[in-house]
């Protein structure tokens, strides 16, 4: 018998083995029945599921392909092989490190090839957009926290949701002018991404004055290998970072994309310095997903585009105050709607939650100003790419917008939403944009008799 965590007498082991699995399927029935739309998350198909179930979770390779420090690696390597190679073809990337577990493990990566302690480095600020691996040390972000670097945001535009090219020009100047470090790393890229980044306009000026440029395209990546956002490196930047579950097929995961004159010294950021096992049932999950997305790519990221765009247009129409209406609402899988004068995101983000429609809060750019903070922010954040993988179009948006204006802005019955919401939710339990779509999305896949 093991003890409670309040010292009471707990559940046998068997009990707390049958709970685990229970609650797991639990879980499943729930996501059948709900329509998700957080903007970092994405579902794997069936294929990607069993390469993710393989043996290869259990071994160790570290190092690069045929330059093992472990042995047993003959069809770790091939497949570690193929992955890479369809990395680059996917980026149109000179060099692919497929071996980051995560997106925050890419970026330390990219900090530790091309920083040393108390750099200065440029990204956006959380509220603006930016992830919390950019940030400062007072926040416990991780690029200050782990390599010590100095954080300089990007001037930001509230009305376009955009970096602002001449005050980030202005910015640099003034650096230069007081003698003060300038940046010798620059991430572009954001965890709120509607638009693309102005990295055209930046990149070689940015390059004059000394900085390498990384672009972080942890939630873009699916559209950026489907051709329907901004192409990083092909405009310029020397680096670029994914994360694989996002706008891709999953799984949970991270990668590595540059020109080849950064391959050496990436290559040994990841390996010995900052990766040691690097997950190779992900890397087995995360070339098939590679593969649907060369074949299934386009298609894909055209429809999650017009998707956001659908509801974000009928959320507005329903009196709802979806950020950067100047430029159309969004040109990515995601969208952020003002609802501070409604309630607290939070607020909003249980509402909807109580009756299946799973999203989340976000602080928008001037929240802190109006001293709102991550529990309290004005905004919520919604992504259709999981969606869109479920087979949704046009007409499920608008009926998506529509659920959520009964509950937010009608204050109908959350119940009865509930239970609309589940009659929805059953026409689409099939993945679209695969080779293979036999078992149901979310189906629970047993292997214990
Ligand atoms: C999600 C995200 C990451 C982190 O990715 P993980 O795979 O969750 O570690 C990094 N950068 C940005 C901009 C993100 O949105």
């Amino acid at each position: 018998m093991v003890a409670g965590v309040n010292g009471e007498q707990g559940m046998k082991p068997i009990e707390y083995y049958n709970k685990v699995f229970n609650l797991l399927e639990e879980h499943h029935r729930w996501f059948q029945q709900s329509i998700p739309l957080i903007a970092s998350e994405n579902i794997s198909s069936p294929a990607v599921r069993e390469a993710v179930a393989s043996d290869f979770g259990n071994r160790y390779a570290e190092g690069f392909p045929k330059e093992r420090v472990y042995a047993g690696c003959r069809y770790i390597d091939e497949v570690e092989l193929l992955c890479m190679e369809m990395a680059r073809e996917l980026f149109k990337a000179e060099y692919a490190d497929v071996r980051p577990v995560s997106g925050v493990n890419a970026n330390i990566a990219v900090y530790t090839a091309f920083t040393q302690p108390n750099d200065v480095m440029m990204s956006l600020s959380i509220a603006s957009g930016g992830h919390i691996s950019f940030g400062k040390k007072q926040f416990s972000g991780t690029a200050g926290s782990v390599k010590n670097l100095e954080i300089e945001y990007f001037p930001f535009d509230y009305e376009s949701m955009n970096i602002d090219v001449e005050a980030t020009k202005a910015k640099i100047g003034e650096r230069l002018k007081a003698n003060q470090p300038l940046p010798r790393l620059v991430m572009f890229g954001g965890s709120v991404l509607p638009f693309p980044h102005p990295v055209k306009e930046l990149t070689e000026f940015f390059h004059e004055h000394g900085a390498t440029v990384c672009y972080d395209a942890a939630h873009v990546a699916g559209l950026i290998g489907g051709g329907q956002f901004q192409d990083p490196l092909q405009e310029g930047v020397d680096v670029m970072t994914i994360s694989t579950h996002k706008t891709l097929f999953g799984p949970q995961g991270g990668a590595i994309l540059s020109k080849a004159n950064h391959q050496e010294a990436l290559k040994k950021a990841v390996f010995p310095a900052t990766v040691s096992n690097h997950h190779l049932h992900h890397v087995a999950g995360k070339a098939v997903a590679f593969a649907e997305m060369l074949e299934f790519g386009k298609d894909y990221a055209r429809q999650v585009v017009e998707n956001a765009q659908t509801i974000a247009k009928e959320l507005y129409d329903r009196g709802f105050k979806v950020l950067g209406k100047k430029s159309g609402f969004t040109r990515s899988h995601v969208l952020i709607v003002d609802v501070s004068e409604i309630a607290y995101g939070s607020v909003i983000e249980r509402l909807l939650e109580d009756s299946n429609i799973i999203l989340n809060r976000n602080l928008l750019p001037y929240d802190i100003k109006f001293g709102r903070h991550y529990d309290t922010t004005g905004g919520i954040r919604i992504g259709v790419q999981e969606c869109t993988r479920l087979g949704m179009k046009r007409d499920e948006m608008r009926q998506i917008a529509e659920f959520i204006e009964r509950l937010v802005l009608k204050n109908e019955d959350k119940e009865r939403i509930r239970e609309e919401v589940v009659e929805f939710r059953k026409r689409f339990q099939k993945i679209h944009y695969a080779f293979e779509t036999a078992t149901e999305a979310y189906e629970y896949l047993k292997i214990r008799s």
